[in-house]
């Protein structure tokens, strides 16, 4: 087996090129996600910041307390998510930049360009934030709507955390947030081509899909002889998982992507084009 088929292998898994930005986001995020944990365990179970004793909510003031911890998380959450920020805009900026580079190799040398940039990180800090409130939404919702939860939750501080607080805002958040890093990688990666095919006139762009996360290099296509003339070793000593994309609950995503390939779109269309689903790393290419 020629090196070459395993560095097309590992590009059609990420056209875009940009795995090592997508972890290094991701990262971020998880770390952030751990404080706002163990903020938000301290701040409600351990020091009981609201004075309260739950033992002794009556039913009736749950709507008194969901606000109350509404107010709580969203303070932490402040707290918690500015590193991440942080690091998100620095990380989108750099995964733009690469776009730009990487479209002045495809056509012609272009400067460095920021265009768009000051878009895609207020587009992900309002991703960010909608996440957020998205999953305190979702947890005051259920323990406004299940009253056996809410009078569980209710009994103590400590299991109001491991009822609710835990599986409906902390654990859904972690496979969100690492979608909404990689989503947004993708968005920037494309938008720097996109700005530089726009300075080098280009006029019509293509698609280049991911293919299915599940397509993998079959460790029988190793060579036997000399393992390390893989290109990517750090890829293929990564355990399965490491592919396995996230899709909230769709196998079907990259059907999506191939989709699009082998159209031709103005430079327009394809600002709406990609990323076309969570998680996606379509990248798009230029055609004239
Ligand atoms: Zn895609």
């Amino acid at each position: 087996v020629h090196p070459h088929a395993f560095s097309d292998a590992a590009k059609k898994r990420d056209p875009t090129q940009s795995n090592d930005i997508r972890r290094r986001m991701a990262t971020g995020m998880r770390q952030s996600l751990a404080l706002w944990r163990s903020q938000a365990y301290a701040a409600l179970v351990e020091a009981d910041q609201f004075g309260y004793s739950y033992g002794d909510v009556d039913p009736g003031d749950i709507e008194a307390l969901l606000e109350r911890l509404d107010t709580l998380l969203l303070r932490q959450a402040e707290f918690a998510f500015t590193p991440a920020t942080d690091n998100m805009e620095t990380l989108l900026r750099t995964a733009y930049a690469r776009g730009v580079r990487k479209a002045g190799q495809e056509v012609a040398p272009v400067l460095p360009l920021t265009n768009s940039t000051t878009d895609l990180i207020l587009k992900a800090r309002t991703e960010l934030e909608a996440m957020l409130l998205d999953q305190i939404d979702e947890m005051k919702q259920q323990l406004e709507e299940d009253d056996t939860l809410a009078a569980a939750a209710t009994r103590s501080r400590h299991l109001l955390y491991t009822m609710a607080v835990l599986p409906f805002v902390i654990r859904p958040l972690v496979s969100r947030l690492n979608a909404l890093s990689s989503t947004n990688v993708t968005r920037a990666y494309n938008a720097g081509k996109l700005d530089a095919y726009e300075e080098l006139g280009i006029q019509t762009v293509g698609v280049e899909a991911e293919t299915h996360p599940d397509h993998r290099v079959p460790e029988s296509m190793l060579p036997e002889e000399n393992p390390e003339a893989v290109s990517f070793p750090e890829e293929r000593d990564r355990p399965p998982e490491a592919y396995t994309v996230e899709t909230v609950g769709d196998d079907k995503v990259c059907d999506i992507c191939e989709n699009y390939e082998g159209n031709s779109y103005t430079l327009a269309e394809a600002r709406d084009l990609i990323p076309a689903h969570p998680n996606c790393r379509c990248s798009i290419v230029p055609l004239t």
